[in-house]
């Protein structure tokens, strides 16, 4: 049967990686969380006192960025991929308020997207792949039979993402996370590079009212309706 490339972009805290994780398991396919890989990069900028009191030294990050090794290891209890970071497991410590918080500035460099951009077209070579993020229907692989683009209001896409964080144990406030979700949103959707934009040929999904097993069903229909076409 023949493997399509599934695309899901949208603004932050859309829920995509929810959405694609369990599509992924539904097809057989595999997923790849393109932000984590921005994430990884950020955090290898903070933990090397590259990001410090909000000051973020670009130049250097640049130049070490043959330093910074990223990975996938599938994790069967949890059912997807977990990302490493030069052979540490950071899944958790990427999520946090203070990563997303400048995750938006790091991404802006063209040479950390190009390095990014490179690894996720060979992690995709073989199709059969969902992968989310802002430029994946877009730059990382234009030619996806399928694009989705999620949406939600800010409001709402804030209040998942702080339910998430005080689930997890963090201590923040609604205020900080609406305005981090306003913050990444502007700055994604305004950088020169690759910016985050709907792909011509991609379908629109608002989620604002829709839960999860609503989403998954109509995704996962639209799926099936563009394996099908294809083979
Ligand atoms: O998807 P997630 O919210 O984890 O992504 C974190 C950040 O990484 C985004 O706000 C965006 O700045 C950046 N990103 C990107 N291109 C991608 C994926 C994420 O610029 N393909």
């Amino acid at each position: 049967m023949y493997k399509i490339t599934i695309a899901i972009d949208g603004f932050s805290s859309t829920g995509k990686s929810t959405v694609a994780k369990r599509l992924a398991k539904a097809l057989g396919y595999i997923y790849v969380d393109s932000g984590a890989m921005y994430r990884a990069v950020t955090l290898f900028a903070m933990e090397h006192n590259l990001i410090h009191k909000n000051q973020f030294n670009k130049a250097q990050l640049i130049k070490q960025l043959d330093a910074i090794k990223i990975s996938f290891k599938f994790n069967k209890k949890l059912g997807f991929a977990e990302v490493y970071l030069n052979g540490q497991n950071v899944e958790k410590k990427i999520r946090t308020l203070e990563v997303s918080q400048f995750v938006s500035q790091v991404a802006t460099v063209s040479e950390v997207r190009e390095q990014l951009v490179l690894q996720q077209q060979s992690l995709g070579k073989d199709k059969g792949v969902v992968m989310d993020g802002r430029d994946i229907g877009t730059v990382v692989f234009p030619e996806a039979e399928l694009k989705l683009f999620m949406t939600a209001s800010a409001e709402k896409r804030a209040q998942r993402r702080y339910d998430e964080l005080i689930e997890r144990g963090d201590d923040v406030s609604f205020e900080d996370v609406l305005k981090n979700v306003q913050s990444r949103d502007h700055i994604d959707s305004t950088r020169e590079d690759s910016p985050l934009a709907m792909a011509e040929d991609a379908i629109k999904v608002d989620n604002s009212n829709l839960n999860l097993d609503e989403q998954f069903e109509f995704i996962y229909s639209l799926a099936k309706a563009k394996i099908a076409e294809c083979n």
